[in-house]
């Protein structure tokens, strides 16, 4: 029996795939959509015993992340598993399934003044996409990532063994933070099924203090900004290809609080300097993430961001980002092909090697990602090698999509 027949045997929703299913190019044969973990182990299940390869797509923005993979077999769709499962507001403590998007998880705690410390630039994310990606955007510097604020997991293993972080031990997998092993891991390890995540009390008030700058003033101001006392919730840069840079500061507190930071912040900048509660820049990236154009993620040591900011506006892109966490993005100009992009890849890349950083072609072109080296040099890879073979020695879970073809 085919898997379409023997998961409609199971009772789980399940069609042939069709051209919106795509994963890079290729239809997948079957389309599951479980309802919670139970469903999802069935299916892995029934996948597994067939040698079949699965991918997993929360909203589907974000399919074209990482390296090419494997032609998949079955497109696992989690829309299903989209509940709210516990909210202990006493606690802070919010427990969801993965399919659920981020921003109906914000709405299902704003109601108790609290809110998960993880911004969402690209509309639509579900709480297992963010896992999968390890996305931040400019509240990183306050609150930190999904991997600081994730605290358990459940996950179903590639052969539909069900597992939760901090409760049962499976034989193969124990002595690891499951969860944490998830963020970043781009669905090539586990199937995220539920996700529990500690919550911070919304601020009464916020603003953002910030000024434009000439490209020769960039490095002292962001120097004098680091090194303030002001706790800002973020600090970030937008420099388009043409203009001049933008540099923000986040301040988030009370109403007491606010007011006075904002003072001391506009001394800090040391320049005219606007203040505004609703300036919404940044949190939309420099390039489309559907695969339309390519988008990359830039890394380094504090002190280098205006470095590298600089070196990737010579090259013609448009960089934004977490200037006070190290993170930016660059856009690229839809007209660079192959092997610009693969000079400016290993320009940059040997930039951000020296500054302690790293450079990522997170999303492009299939052409692109197809001929160009996305990942670049990675520290520890052996580890995570070894990693996946005990997590999915059959190579079944989006196999090629992370680094060292993992
Ligand atoms: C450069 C960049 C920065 C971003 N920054 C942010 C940010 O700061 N905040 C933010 O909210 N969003 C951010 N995003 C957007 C974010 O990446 C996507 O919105 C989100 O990751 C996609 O979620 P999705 O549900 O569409 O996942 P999909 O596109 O369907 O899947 C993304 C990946 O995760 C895997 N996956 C999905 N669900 C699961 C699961 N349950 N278990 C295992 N694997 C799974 C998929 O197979 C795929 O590899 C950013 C995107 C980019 C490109």
């Amino acid at each position: 029996m085919d898997l379409l027949s023997a998961l409609q045997d199971r009772e789980v929703q399940v069609r042939a795939g069709a051209a919106d299913d795509a994963v890079d190019d290729h239809i997948p044969g079957c389309v599951a959509r479980p309802v919670g973990t139970g469903q999802v182990a069935t299916v892995l299940r029934e996948a597994h015993s067939r040698g079949a390869v699965v991918v997993v797509r929360g909203h589907g923005s974000k399919l074209t992340f990482g390296g090419v993979g494997v032609a998949p077999d079955l497109l696992l769709d989690l829309s299903g598993c989209g509940r709210l499962l516990e909210h202990q507001p006493g606690d802070l403590i919010v427990r969801v399934e993965a399919g659920m998007p981020l921003a109906a998880l914000q709405d299902a705690v704003r109601g108790s003044s609290q809110r998960l410390g993880i911004d969402e630039p690209v509309p639509g994310s579900t709480v297992g996409g963010l896992i999968a990606t390890n996305t931040s955007g400019p509240r990183r510097l306050h609150t930190g990532t999904a991997r600081d604020l994730l605290i358990g997991a459940t996950v179903v293993l590639a052969e539909g063994t069900v597992a939760h972080s901090g409760g049962k031990v499976v034989k193969n997998v124990a002595g690891y933070d499951l969860g944490k092993l998830m963020v970043g891991s781009l669905g090539t390890l586990a199937v995220v099924t539920e996700a529990t995540f500690r919550l911070h009390p919304i601020p009464a008030q916020g603003a953002w203090v910030s000024t434009t700058v000439e490209a020769a003033d960039l490095e002292q101001l962001l120097a004098r900004l680091c090194d303030t006392q002001l706790a800002p919730s973020a600090l970030e840069i937008d420099w388009p290809t043409e203009g001049s840079i933008t540099v923000a500061m986040l301040l988030e507190g009370t109403t007491d609080g606010v007011p006075a930071r904002i003072e001391a912040a506009r001394a800090e900048f040391g320049v005219p300097a606007a203040v505004d509660d609703a300036l919404d820049w940044p949190w939309h990236l420099p390039a489309a993430t559907d695969g339309s154009e390519t988008l990359l993620k830039l890394t380094s040591r504090l002190g280098a961001v205006a470095e590298l900011a600089s070196a990737a506006h010579d090259l013609g892109l448009h960089v934004r980002g977490a200037a006070g966490s190290g993170v930016l993005y660059a856009g690229v100009p839809a007209s660079t092909g192959v092997d610009d992009l693969d000079r400016m890849v290993q320009d940059l890349r040997a930039r951000a090697g020296r500054q302690g950083g790293a450079v990522v072609v997170l999303t492009a072109p299939l052409e692109i990602r197809r001929n160009v080296d996305v990942w670049g040099p990675v520290n520890g890879l052996p580890v995570m090698q070894r990693l996946k073979q005990e997590f999915d020695p059959g190579q079944q879970l989006a196999p090629g999509r992370f680094v060292g073809d993992i």
